[in-house]
């Protein structure tokens, strides 16, 4: 019996197991991608401490940090939840878990935009990373979708390498930071087009035109290589359910301020949650800050409910 599981080894569940361990409460980090989301940001730019910084490079450092304390970040896929007695029992495709307590960090994945063409070409020039995906297209001309900080900082990022970027968004006005709004507008080879939407990716074996919804310069066929998507993220809280955990319309895990979920013992923390009342900000140090607030308010939760935490391993 553990007394603590941290579900989701993203910027929330590494930085929970750096505070476990200071607290030096006995604790499992599961997370089949270390670094998770952090890692596909291609530059970070408002992380406190770091002028600049790849999202693989820092997330490779907050990892450093928590091996540091002796925690191996075990690569197995949570598959089930549940409670046991006065705890919780975790199922992994690797084996099964107990705890006193959990912290769900499992993030969120990639929303899907839902047209044809789009799952077909999947790896064929459909794409939801640029970071990842971005040097295939050397010398190619691709479309972004999305208005957001990830559509416009991967739009940026993929012309270190493309020959044209077309940067496709539903509505007039982009909702990023003004600080990359304004990197975009500077970059030629960034095309925009905006109140337009793809409603189909075709091609043969490969990506080679989008269907718009309307014309641009006249014409309803765009040719392109290659298709990003970055149009948000829906909640990775399929495993919650179960457990009886609350969650908003949206499938985002409910917390209080003190990172509790409706179970007592089960915290939860990062892109998975919704607070009512807390400014709506998914960032890699908000994602962090939850981390910290949730092992910190397991810490006064063992306390409160004893049998005595078992500190350390
Ligand atoms: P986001 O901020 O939710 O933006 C999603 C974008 O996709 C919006 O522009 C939205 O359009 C568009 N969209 C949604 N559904 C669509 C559909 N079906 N068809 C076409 N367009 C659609 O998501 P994100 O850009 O992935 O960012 C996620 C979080 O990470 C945000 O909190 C963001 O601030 C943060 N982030 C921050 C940075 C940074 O450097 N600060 C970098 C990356 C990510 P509408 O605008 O019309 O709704």
């Amino acid at each position: 019996m553990y007394d603590l599981i941290i579900v989701g080894a993203g910027p929330a569940g590494l930085t929970a197991s750096i505070y476990a361990s200071r607290y030096k409460i006995n604790h499992l980090l599961f997370g089949v991608e270390p670094g998770g989301q952090g890692n596909l940001a291609p530059m970070v730019e408002n992380f406190p401490g770091y002028l600049s910084i790849a999202g693989l490079d820092l997330m490779q450092t907050i990892i450093e940090q928590v091996k540091s304390y002796g925690v191996e970040i075990r690569q197995e896929k949570v598959i089930g939840l549940g409670k046991i007695g006065k705890g919780f029992g975790v199922i992994t495709d690797k084996g099964k878990y107990q705890a006193k307590t959990l912290i769900l960090a499992m993030g969120a994945a990639f929303r899907r935009l839902g047209i044809p063409g789009e799952e077909a070409f999947l790896g064929k020039g459909v794409s939801y990373c640029a970071t990842c995906d971005a040097p295939l297209f050397r010398n190619k001309t691709v479309a972004m979708v999305g208005g957001g900080d990830c559509a416009l900082t991967e739009a940026l990022h993929l012309t270190a390498f493309a020959q044209k970027v077309y940067l496709i968004h539903r509505r007039s006005e982009f909702r990023a930071e003004q600080a990359w709004i304004e990197k975009v507008e500077q970059e030629p080879k960034i095309e925009k087009i905006l109140n337009n939407q793809i409603k189909e990716i075709r091609g043969k074996e490969i990506v080679e035109e989008a269907v718009l919804e309307k014309p641009y310069k006249g014409k309803t066929l765009l040719p392109i290589d290659g298709v990003f998507i970055e149009v948000g993220h829906v909640p990775s809280s399929a495993l919650v359910k179960p457990l009886g955990i609350e969650t908003d319309k949206d499938g985002y895990v409910k917390i209080t301020p003190a990172m509790k979920t409706n179970i007592p013992g089960v915290f939860a923390a990062g892109d998975l949650v919704a607070m009512i009342g807390r400014p709506l900000i998914r960032q890699l140090i908000t994602s962090a800050a939850d981390g910290a607030r949730a092992t910190s308010a397991i810490y006064e939760y063992l306390h409160k409910t004893g049998p005595a935490p078992s500190w350390g391993k």
